[in-house]
């Protein structure tokens, strides 16, 4: 069966891969000439990659490892020492580490916990724990029941202190979704900790070996065409035409300037943002109660800033949680990432988060803003003897959904009351948030949902869409 997708970030590829595997022939395409959506990257006039997101995997992220190794590449993921490591703003140039042993999990994670007395009083810890066990016991459940909460609101319900929540919290929640806890749903969190507390290696980091577009997306590309699947790049899905019944027609696509093509297929999936997916739903499926859904789901605006200095400003090889109101995690990527590795120089690679302030101030603006904090992370060097050679700033106005509470209720599942059209995306309703590793899996799931329609009703999805498209549309 043919399957036409929109969008080759990780869920668009993911799904033309898994496609691929159960014996259909995606093709998709993408409105950019780079490949990955929220991880691609471009190299700049000098050779350098600006990327568009500074991007940590997770042991905790069992797709996406899958997915690596079934694409043979799983080397190209550089592990680094179980460790979470934190600025001290009030110490400043100290790092606090949390260093996970090597012993069963959840006692790991609790151990490393333990053990750090930089962040966390003996009292605090003890509450922390106490706070904890209804979802360490009553598992994803619970995790999920929290969704009504900010996490503001849920470590008060806990009896978890200020302390706590501007020491630990406010660093985990810009990490993970670029918004503050005051924001956040506390299942976003939650679900988080679960995932770490339940598996031994659930938060150990590592970094591709080099920019996503080439080490991570163009094996699936490479994956996909060999087994007769077509890649369009620079190619955008324009409009979505129905039958009269109210399912997919034809999607109509476009290169810049050129003139709109009809391109059909047995299945139809929207792999683009839900912010893109809501412009271009059809007026028909718009009065659909599963798409006016789609309303309460919107993109976060997050920033990444690129900063390349003269000489070393450290030799950590990790992820590192800034602590700083502007800024949310960072990493020196001439220490962690082989292809950016430079003996001599550090290239500084910052998460500016929450972002809606700053996302229409001017390049210079933000890099002015970024190096004032970052004279307080490295005060031995900056501003008075590390120079910057060059920087650069990604703005993405709308990224990941805004994870505040409630937002369960609204993420849609893979497939649609429409029969021949599925939707992909780290949005939609897969247990892993707004990340790489919800992305793939929403690709899978999305695959898996096309082949079950197709398979149920061995019939082409012609028919197949017209009858339950009527009936949702009735
Ligand atoms: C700064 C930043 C840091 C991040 N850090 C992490 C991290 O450390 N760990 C982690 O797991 N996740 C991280 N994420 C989140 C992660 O990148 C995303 O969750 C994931 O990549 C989303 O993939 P997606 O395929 O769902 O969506 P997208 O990547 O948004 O893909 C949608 C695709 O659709 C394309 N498209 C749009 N319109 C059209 C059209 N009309 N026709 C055709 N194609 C179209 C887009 O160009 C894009 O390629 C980060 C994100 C950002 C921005």
């Amino acid at each position: 069966m043919r399957v036409a997708i929109a969008g080759a970030g990780l869920a668009g590829l993911a799904c033309a891969k898994y496609l691929t595997d159960l014996g259909h022939t995606p093709i998709l395409l993408e409105r950019s000439a780079t490949l990955g959506g929220l991880v691609a990257a471009w190299k700049d006039e000098d050779g350098d990659w600006v990327e568009t997101g500074l991007h940590a995997f997770f042991g905790a992220y069992p797709n996406m490892l899958q997915l690596m190794a079934e694409l043979g590449i799983s080397d190209r993921l550089q592990w680094k020492q179980h460790t979470l490591i934190f600025n001290q703003p009030e110490k400043p140039g100290i790092l606090s580490r949390f260093d996970v042993p090597n012993i069963p999990a959840p006692f790991n994670v609790i151990m490393s916990i333990l053990r750090n007395n930089d962040m966390l009083t003996w009292n605090q810890k003890i509450r922390f724990a106490i706070g904890l066990i209804p979802a360490i016991v009553r598992g994803q459940k619970y995790v999920e029941s929290t969704d009504k909460y900010s996490l503001i609101e849920w470590l008060r319900l806990q009896g978890i202190d200020e302390q706590v929540n501007t020491d630990i919290f406010i660093a985990a929640s810009k990490a993970l979704t670029f918004i503050n806890p005051d924001e956040v749903s506390a299942m976003i969190i939650l679900t988080a900790l679960n995932k770490f507390l339940q598996q031994k290696n659930g938060s150990k980091i590592a970094f591709l070996d080099g920019a996503p577009p080439e080490r991570l997306c163009q094996p699936i590309v490479d994956y996909v065409t060999a087994r007769g699947g077509v890649v369009w790049k620079q190619t955008a899905l324009r409009e979505i035409v129905l039958n009269d019944d109210g399912s997919v027609k034809h999607f109509l696509i476009g290169g810049l300037g050129e003139a709109s093509q009809e391109l059909t297929a047995d299945a139809y999936v929207s792999a683009m943002s839900v912010d893109i997916t809501k412009l271009l739903l059809p007026k028909a499926w718009q009065e659909l109660e599963f798409f006016q859904k789609l309303e309460g789901l919107e993109g976060v605006p997050v920033i990444n800033v690129q900063i390349w200095f003269d000489r070393k400003l450290t030799d950590v090889d990790q992820l590192l949680f800034s602590r700083s109101p502007l800024l949310s995690v960072y990493a020196d990527m001439s220490v962690a990432c082989k292809e950016y590795a430079d003996p001599d120089k550090s290239m500084l690679e910052l998460v500016l988060a929450p972002a809606a302030e700053w996302i229409s101030k001017t390049d210079q603006e933000i890099i002015d803003a970024t190096m004032s904090e970052l004279a307080k992370l490295f005060p031995a060097q900056i501003p008075d003897h590390a120079k910057v050679l060059k920087a650069r700033v990604v703005k993405t106005p709308r990224s990941v959904y805004k994870a505040i509470p409630g937002r369960q209720a609204y993420r849609p599942s893979q497939d649609t009351p429409i029969a021949n059209f599925f939707l992909s995306g780290s949005y939609t309703m897969q247990e892993y948030l707004g990340s790489m590793e919800g992305a793939v899996l929403s690709g899978k799931l999305t695959a898996q949902a096309i082949n079950t329609a197709l398979e149920s009703h061995l019939i082409s999805s012609q028919t197949l869409g017209q009858t339950t498209a009527a009936k949702a549309l009735a």
